[in-house]
């Protein structure tokens, strides 16, 4: 949507010196009607969470193909892409932005059917309504329970929320003490990845909250009544949301260039990708750009939205024969919600704790949540002054930090 936006922006902005500006058709290749608000998917209700497109970028005259991409053929400059009704269909470019994102690796497992995740809108919900079907459920073993596998920062955000949100379910039936909420990690610790600073945080509000913890386990199997752990114990329960490892559209795997680890497309300073003909560029998840110091950037929001409008920017400079623009981001941050206990944020790759005036990071996370993320809606001007990468998401909309 940002590349969109940005690309739009640059030609708009050189209509009047370039004449191929004028004539050229910004695309936006997505199968959903809507942007989904994928940082939410955590939360409660979050069948809200999602923005039409065609208010967004259709006062700027962004053209949207309602179709999955299914190829890419760089030498022909030509993508594949199927349509809600099995129609297939071929869209050719001549610059293209792969921006498809990334997706939580599901583990094949017994019972792997029953796990829920909260990855996409459609499987946030599916999880919402099975929550609201809990009251109805036969009473027995597990039915408050719920194991969330992964206490990275996906898992912590859904074991603290769900605490609350299994509560409001549980209280009408005069269950709320039966409410358990459990945290299933491989490794030895909570939140490896989320630095030391902020582990005693994470774990005050855990154990605040009542998130219990098992840690060095792994889940073998589940069935409608437990979850089987790797220590040959089981937990009862009739919920459980996977929620450990991303990996980026498998799209990226179409493309005949060199990939990370995490499936992400190598891309230089402007964002093409590297290696391969016919001016590709790549952004957001599915992109191993670099930000500051040398840190590969982390597959996040924060730094989806400026490779987005990076990527389009020079994809539509490349067109016009204008100087690219290089990437480079707001120094890192992160802001992990805690539910009631909070929330804890850090600065840079180093994890620094941020530390302001009580309630200061759960204000930052509203923030975020509720205003930086969110595109302006029916408002082509703004729409334009935001797609423009200097603006930053801070600059984007008013915040407390
Ligand atoms: C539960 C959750 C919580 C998160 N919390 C945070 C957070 O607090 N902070 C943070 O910075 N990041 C967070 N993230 C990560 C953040 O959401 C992602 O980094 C960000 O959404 C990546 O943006 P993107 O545009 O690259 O991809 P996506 O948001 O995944 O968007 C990709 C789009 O491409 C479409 N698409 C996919 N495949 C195709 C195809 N073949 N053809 C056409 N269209 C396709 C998809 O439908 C989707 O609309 C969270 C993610 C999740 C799941």
């Amino acid at each position: 949507m940002w590349s969109a936006a940005a690309a739009t922006r640059l030609l708009r902005t050189h209509a009047d010196l370039h004449p191929e500006a004028a004539g050229t058709t910004v695309a936006l290749l997505t199968p959903l009607p809507d942007l989904t608000l994928r940082p939410r998917l955590y939360q409660a209700d979050p069948a809200g969470f999602r923005v039409p497109l065609d208010r967004v970028l259709g006062p700027v005259g962004v053209r949207r193909i309602a179709a999955t991409a299914t190829a890419v053929d760089t030498g022909r400059r030509r993508v594949t892409a199927v349509a809600a009704d099995g129609s297939r269909t071929e869209v050719g470019y001549r610059r293209l932005v792969l921006a498809t994102g990334s997706a939580v690796v599901r583990p094949e497992l017994p019972g792997a059917p029953l796990l829920h995740d909260i990855d996409t809108l459609a499987a946030a919900v599916r999880l919402e309504d099975h929550l609201r079907a809990l009251p109805q459920a036969p009473d027995g073993p597990g039915r408050w329970s719920a194991v969330v596998v992964g206490a990275g920062f996906t898992g912590l955000e859904l074991a603290t929320e769900l605490v609350g949100r299994l509560r409001a379910k549980a209280a009408p039936c005069g269950a709320e003490g039966q409410v358990r909420v459990i945290l299933v990690e491989r490794a030895a610790a909570v939140g490896e990845g989320l630095g030391e600073a902020a582990r005693p945080v994470i774990i005050r509000a855990l154990d605040e909250l009542g998130v219990e913890r098992r840690l060095g386990v792994t889940v073998t199997g589940l069935d409608e009544h437990a979850v089987h752990l790797s220590d040959g114990s089981a937990l009862p329960a009739r919920t459980a949301v996977w929620t450990a490892g991303m990996r980026a559209s498998a799209l990226t795997e179409r493309i005949p260039a060199p990939r990370d680890g995490l499936g992400r497309l190598a891309v230089d300073a402007r964002l093409r990708v590297s290696g391969v003909e016919g001016s590709i560029y790549a952004a957001g998840d599915t992109a191993a750009a670099m930000a500051e110091d040398g840190h590969p950037v982390p597959q996040s929001c924060q730094h989806a939205t400026p490779l987005g409008k990076v990527a389009g920017h020079n994809a539509a400079a490349d067109l016009l024969g204008l100087p690219p623009v290089g990437f480079a981001p707001d120094p890192y941050s992160t802001c992990l919600d805690l539910g009631a206990a909070g929330a804890v944020a850090t600065a840079g790759f180093g994890r620094t704790l941020r530390r302001g005036p009580d309630g200061f990071a759960k204000e930052l996370k509203r923030a975020i949540n509720e205003t930086w993320i969110s595109p302006p809606v029916d408002d082509p001007e703004e729409l334009l002054r935001r797609a423009d990468h200097r603006v930053s998401q801070r600059q984007s909309a008013p915040h407390p930090a």
